[in-house]
């Protein structure tokens, strides 16, 4: 039984604008509507594109532009907008559209044909096809205006185009995500930690998350609260779902501790549904009257599209819940991560990473067991807990800090590899890493930007989507992938302070 909360993004809608002019005339203006209808249908059309494409009318002048900005700031289910100069559309008429526009911006830089059909081409071809230069008007008045955007270049048919365009409509579904956001902390920070410290009024007003907090016995009250009945049917969903150890499983010697386990996923889940929450934070320092700390439930909640952050972190839980927002519908999943422990051989340098117990099974396509063992902290009962690897192939961490000043994300680019060996006695969901470029430079520059042992680990979406809801966010993001040199990332990092210090206005 799907208990998803992952958006459908298909209900998500980003708004297609055409700009022109009115000198044209009407057969002109007419043209421009028919082939910004087909660059329309070629987007939707695409598999890459997850989201609705809507073709608006063709905009000739500022009130009209003006109009269509606020429209689309207006309807919930538009989560975008695409502009694109089919024509020479004068940009001092967009100038009170584009002030207005509270939505995420994509440039689509294209024009209808592909080729120039160079034996008949005459000036009527010359000024219908001219985003040429309608679009650079465009672009210097985005630039004077500061306005934050992705362009995007190239015909709709190249799959490069449509790949672009859908990565920054997932952005555009986080980003959407976020505003209005509403995160339960069970608890506050684990005590002494810095990093997971963080303004929470800051980012409601950054990323519109609303950060609150509840006493853990809420929480307790919650999954007292559970019937029976509904712990018999989660134990029932379990050993279809996973290999349950014979311990756990009815009859068996510690069947009571999955039961206990089903009781606070229940309770949890009900907690978080009747407050309209899409994301959490416990801490194991205060888990009042839990049993155990929650891992199993905090692992299956996360499967379904809730964000998680352990130990209070409640800035991770809001990556883990974007992330999986973001990657809707594809491959893969979103899970809380922490970088514990390094294999050092040279030349074959591997990062292993886990957590206590949090690592969202949406990880891994094999089936995992579900186990009981003792956790050495938390003074609670021995927690149940999924084991598993996430799978093989490219994925990305990401983890967000508060640099004070302002919220920064650090990404790093890696390639989950299989298990060097068997690990039969850590008995948690863990994956396996080769950072990019290099095990020493990655190191290196995580630690230079000063980013967090917490992460979202996706295996879903790349590192464009998150430079995007980067920008759309009005945050600074630091990538360590493949081009990534120490000096260079030095440098970028003494540079953003200037720039983000300068960019929020003096
Ligand atoms: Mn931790």
């Amino acid at each position: 039984m799907s208990r998803s909360i992952l958006p459908d993004l298909r209900t998500r809608t980003v708004w297609f604008l055409t700009g022109s002019q009115g000198l044209y005339g009407e057969e002109t203006l007419r043209q421009v509507a028919d082939q910004s209808r087909a660059v329309v249908a070629g987007l939707a059309g695409s598999p890459d594109i997850p989201v609705a494409v809507e073709w608006r009318p063709v905009l000739t002048d500022s009130t009209a532009i003006r109009r269509a900005m606020l429209d689309a700031n207006a309807d919930d289910a538009v989560i975008g907008v695409i502009a694109w100069m089919h024509t020479f559309s004068p940009a001092k008429m967009w100038i009170a559209g584009l002030d207005a526009l509270q939505k995420p911006l994509l440039h689509l830089h294209t024009q209808a044909n592909v080729e120039l059909p160079w034996g008949e081409i005459d000036f009527d071809f010359m000024n219908l096809n001219q985003a040429a230069h309608g679009d650079r008007e465009f672009g210097y008045i985005e630039t004077r205006l500061g306005i934050p955007r992705t362009t995007v270049v190239g015909h709709v048919s190249d799959p490069a185009v449509t790949a672009r365009v859908g990565s920054w409509t997932r952005a555009a579904a986080g980003r959407d995500a976020t505003r209005g956001m509403r995160l339960a902390r069970f608890g506050d920070n684990m005590r002494y930690v810095a990093v997971t410290e963080g303004d929470k009024t800051e980012a409601e007003l950054r990323f519109g998350v609303q950060v609150n907090t509840w006493g853990v016995n809420d929480l307790v009250a919650a999954v007292d609260a559970v019937p029976d009945s509904a712990v018999d049917a989660l134990v029932g969903e379990y050993l279809d779902l996973y290999d349950v150890a014979p311990v756990l499983v009815p009859g068996g010697a510690r069947h009571a501790s999955l039961r206990d386990g089903a009781r606070i996923e229940a309770g949890l889940r009900a907690f978080l549904e009747e407050g309209g929450f899409a994301a959490f934070t416990d801490s194991f320092e205060d888990l009042g009257g839990l049993r155990q700390l929650p891992g199993l439930a905090v692992q299956r909640l996360m499967a379904d599209g809730y964000g998680f952050g352990a130990e209070g972190d409640w800035k991770t839980a809001v990556l883990v819940r974007t992330a999986a927002v973001m990657g809707a519908g594809l491959p893969g999943g979103a899970s809380l991560m922490e970088d514990y422990t390094y294999h050092l051989e040279p030349g074959n340098e591997l990062i292993l990473g886990a957590h206590m117990l949090e690592v969202s099974p949406a990880l891994s396509t094999a089936r995992a067991s579900l186990e009981i063992h003792p956790l050495g902290i938390g003074g609670k009962d021995d927690p149940v807990r999924l084991v598993f690897t996430a799978d093989p192939g490219p994925a990305l961490v990401v983890a967000l800090s508060d640099q004070r000043d302002r919220f920064r994300l650090v990404a790093n680019v890696v390639d989950n590899v299989e298990l060097p060996a068997p690990m039969p006695r850590l008995p948690v969901g863990r994956a396996v890493w080769k950072p990019r470029p290099d095990f020493r430079t990655s190191a290196t520059a995580w630690l230079t930007a000063g980013a967090a042992h917490h992460t979202v680990m996706t295996t879903q979406v790349g590192v464009d989507v998150f430079r995007d809801f980067a920008r759309m966010s009005g945050i600074e993001l630091l990538v360590i992938d493949e081009t990534t040199t120490i000096a260079g990332f030095e440098n970028e990092v003494r540079w953003n302070a200037a720039y983000h210090r300068l960019a929020q206005g003096l």
